[in-house]
């Protein structure tokens, strides 16, 4: 008597109404995706060269830091070449106002890390602090966008609060500079040790290059009473 009521998928529905409301598009080439975890498009894709380096235990992250940084693990999703997609996407996340792509390539992050057993233990996320003055110019913090899609896949908080860049006064810049070893433009601190005190401390940046700011972020963090670190970045220089 009573026909089979037809089923109807109303999370498809959903889905398709976002997608097309906010469209999902290829953070390098600026495409259409269809809707779902990816970044970016098929041809993109094809183009990147993914580290694996999650799932390694010494990599090329952990090589360039050996000596500098005791570290429990460090990783990047991949490797930076010229004209690959990956710098496309840097450069539209640091210079085209597109804070939304760090955020898709930190959850791209987060489900790498995710599968990886050197970052089970986590505790909270913590991006290398701009220069107030650039971030102000910028109108955000690239690293906190990448903290902010890797936090919320990994459900752990991400903290931009208690770590900062030393600013200096003019004089007290000059005066460093005339010292050669110290680095006046990589010098931090930590405003709320109490957040770090016995914590693994995921400490995250958008390119490996020298390692040098990460190193001298990291010393910092490490200075702090029961401190680990681990470190992430989208991107390593070769
Ligand atoms: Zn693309």
């Amino acid at each position: 008597m009573f026909g089979r009521i037809p089923s109807f998928d109303f999370r498809a529905l959903g889905a398709g109404l976002l997608h097309l409301m906010y469209p999902c598009l290829c953070v390098a080439c600026g495409d259409d995706l269809p809707a779902g975890k990816s970044c970016f498009c098929f041809s993109c894709r094809l183009k990147l060269e993914p580290t694996g380096m999650h799932l390694q235990e010494e990599n090329d992250f952990t090589h360039r830091l050996w000596g500098q940084l005791p570290v429990v693990h460090g990783a990047s999703m991949y490797y930076f070449t010229r004209k690959s997609p990956i710098q496309r996407a840097l450069h539209q996340l640091k210079y085209h106002n597109k804070p939304e792509v760090g955020i898709k390539l930190g959850r791209e992050m987060g489900y790498l890390l995710a599968q990886s057993p050197y970052y089970r233990d986590i505790e909270v996320v913590v991006p290398v602090p701009l220069h107030p003055r650039k971030e102000q110019l910028r109108g955000y913090n690239q690293s906190a966008m990448f903290a902010e899609g890797i936090s919320e896949v990994l459900g752990i908080p991400f903290d931009v609060r208690s770590l900062a860049r030393k600013i200096y006064s003019e004089s007290q810049t000059k005066k460093k500079r005339l010292d050669r070893f110290v680095n006046v433009e990589t010098s931090f601190e930590v405003t709320r040790p109490s957040a770090f005190t016995g914590r693994h401390i995921l400490l995250v940046d958008d390119v490996l290059t020298t390692g040098a700011t990460l190193e001298s972020c990291g010393q910092t963090i490490l200075a702090v009473q029961g401190a680990r670190l681990s470190l992430a970045t989208i991107a390593i220089a070769v």
